[in-house]
């Protein structure tokens, strides 16, 4: 192959050994960004073998840094933030605040000048949205109350990063880095200028983008076309982005933010969500593959105290500073315990502050290194932080019945995970255009029934209405466990994925080996790949029309041609 193909290597790479590594990663219960970092640092100039370009990564984690952000933008609910706004809002700040000491103060035993130590602690006390996210979905926490305050804590410290962000370059001089726009000695001219710059570009989206960009979709929605919408929302997402960092100089991440936040308010967010779903999704592993290939594993050798103080900051001294200021808003310690393990961890954000802190020449390159390693481990650890607490939650339980002071919060916790005591029952996973169809019926019929439903406000809209429902990833055995899978006697699997429902049935026939399993498929080589995955029986709906259509004729059925179906 004669050709020079640098991106291509560096796609192609980072995503198999991204692939490799995540998939290694969930299969040992730890977080997929543990492996996309290591696959980086694998690709990265620090270990031997194969080495990716290094300008061509980081310009593909740019992009990752829109998508996440326009991600961001179009998940943050200014409504969720104030329904918690009078706990999250101080205690994300105090919080910063204690971190930020924190990581200066161990700045200042590295003989590290102050403006490095300042973005060294504003890396350090902020979380990863992604490791957050998936840590409270995981424990069936996002809609409970302690995980609504952990998201709005979350909302707070995102925004003043995203502050950070804009003020830093403007600050870069005055803090003994490289002063930008060549004003040396006038450090707040360029101050001002970036700030005007900025609420010129907010005015104009709130003013221009908040109506332009919705009906934009809109009117693509109304074309019908599946290709033009999604076109319409990468075309927003990065236009903007782009538009505001070559007009207005702000960062491409604020761009792509207030992108998203604008679709926000369009009736087709979900959708442009969705389908901007698989791309935000590849951009932000490339962006974590780019991250670990900044990294220097030698760091580990050469302050390995550094890396444990680090370390130390982010799991200990964060949490700690959350949970003495959620107790002290009177929480049950269940509820601060969920909130300070959700924190203690690092991600995206550092990551892109601490590139703008070398960039900027603000920050020696070992503050990056000693960032990554105290992110990677601080991932690493997350998932033990949960374990612990789930140990705890007996003794927690007790001691909050107990305790007279804690009953309204006792009541909170009784509240997170609605308790689910079927036996004997039906599990229905998904509840769309087929499930739906099947659980009014057995509601009816007076079979205890549990859905499991991954759409958040689908699941809402069901457990108003009355019915048990478990929210999550069917294909998770936590989740499987939550429904009550090993006292189950049906199992209807109404989910459109092959794939997934063979995992599902495989981890439910482990847990129940006398379960009816019942799925549903498309094509015929999903009717045999779900019987060999432990379905009792396989219906296919192209098949079941067919066989209405053909019984219309007044004809006998045609003869099934697969093996393992069956006709409902
Ligand atoms: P439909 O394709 O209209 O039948 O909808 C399928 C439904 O199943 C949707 O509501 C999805 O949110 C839901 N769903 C898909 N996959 C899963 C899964 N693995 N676990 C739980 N719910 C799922």
């Amino acid at each position: 192959m004669p050709h020079h193909t640098p991106l291509i290597a560096t796609i192609a790479v980072g995503f198999v050994l991204a692939y490799l590594l995540g998939a290694l990663a969930t299969r040992l219960r730890l977080s997929p960004l543990v492996g996309y970092l290591l696959a980086g640092i694998l690709v990265g100039p620090f270990t031997p073998g194969f080495v990716a370009d290094k300008a061509l990564a980081h310009e593909l984690s740019e992009i990752g840094v829109m998508l996440l952000m326009f991600g961001v933008g179009l998940h943050f609910s200014l409504k969720d933030l104030m329904a918690v706004k009078h706990i999250a809002i101080p205690g994300a700040l105090v919080q910063i605040a204690v971190a930020t000491l924190l990581g200066m103060g161990l700045a200042w035993t590295l003989d590290w000048s102050l403006g490095a130590g300042l973005v060294f602690g504003l890396a350090l006390s902020v979380a990863s949205t992604v490791v957050l996210l998936r840590a409270l979905e995981e424990r069936q926490l996002l809609d409970s109350r302690r995980g609504k305050i952990a998201i709005g804590w979350l909302i707070v410290e995102d925004l003043v990063m995203v502050l950070t962000l804009v003020l830093l370059p403007a600050l870069a001089g005055v803090l003994g880095g490289e002063a930008q726009g060549g004003a040396e000695a006038g450090a707040w001219l360029p101050l001002l200028s970036t700030l005007g710059k900025v609420s010129l570009f907010i005015a104009l989206m709130v003013l221009v983008g908040r109506r332009l960009l919705p009906w934009l979709l809109e009117r693509t929605a109304g074309s019908g076309s599946r290709e033009l919408f999604t076109l319409a929302v990468l075309a927003i997402a990065m236009g903007v982005a782009y538009f505001a960092a070559q007009v207005f100089d702000v960062s491409f991440a604020l761009g792509a933010f207030f992108a998203g936040m604008m679709l926000n308010e369009s009736e087709h967010n979900h959708r442009a969500a969705e389908d901007s779903q698989a791309l935000r999704d590849a951009f932000a592993v490339l962006f974590f593959v780019a991250v670990g290939m900044l990294f220097d594993p030698s760091i580990l050798l050469q302050q390995p105290l550094a890396v444990l103080a680090t370390f130390l900051i982010i799991v200990f001294g964060k949490s700690l500073a959350a949970l003495a200021i959620v107790r002290a808003f009177g929480k049950p310690l269940s509820t601060a315990l969920t909130i300070s393990a959700s924190l203690a961890q690092i991600g995206e954000f550092s990551f892109i502050l601490v590139a703008l802190g070398v960039g900027l020449g603000l920050l020696p390159e070992a503050g990056r290194d000693l960032i990554l390693a105290g992110a990677i481990l601080s991932i690493l650890v997350n998932p033990l932080c949960f374990g612990l607490i789930d140990r705890l939650q007996p003794w927690l339980d007790r001691r909050e019945r107990t305790a007279p002071a804690d009953a309204s919060g006792s009541a909170e916790a009784a509240d997170d995970i609605p308790a689910i005591h079927a036996t004997e029952h039906a599990i229905l996973i998904g509840h769309g255009r087929v499930g739906s169809r099947i659980s009014l019926r057995l509601h009816e019929e007076g079979v205890p029934l549990v859905i499991i439903e991954d759409n958040r406000a689908r699941a809402q809209e069901l457990r108003e209405e009355g019915f048990s429902v478990v929210i999550g990833n069917a294909a998770s055995t936590q989740v499987l466990e939550l429904a009550k899978v090993a006292a189950a006697r049906w199992l209807l699997i109404a989910i459109p994925n092959a794939l997934e429902a063979g995992q599902i049935a495989v981890h439910a026939r482990a847990a129940n080996p006398g379960l009816d399993i019942i799925a549903r498929a498309h094509f015929d080589a999903e009717v045999e790949y779900l019987s060999e995955h432990a379905a009792d029986l396989v219906v296919m709906g192209e098949r079941e029309i067919a066989r209405v259509m053909f019984a219309r004729l007044g004809l006998n059925s045609p003869q099934q041609r697969a093996p393992g179906s069956s006709a409902a």
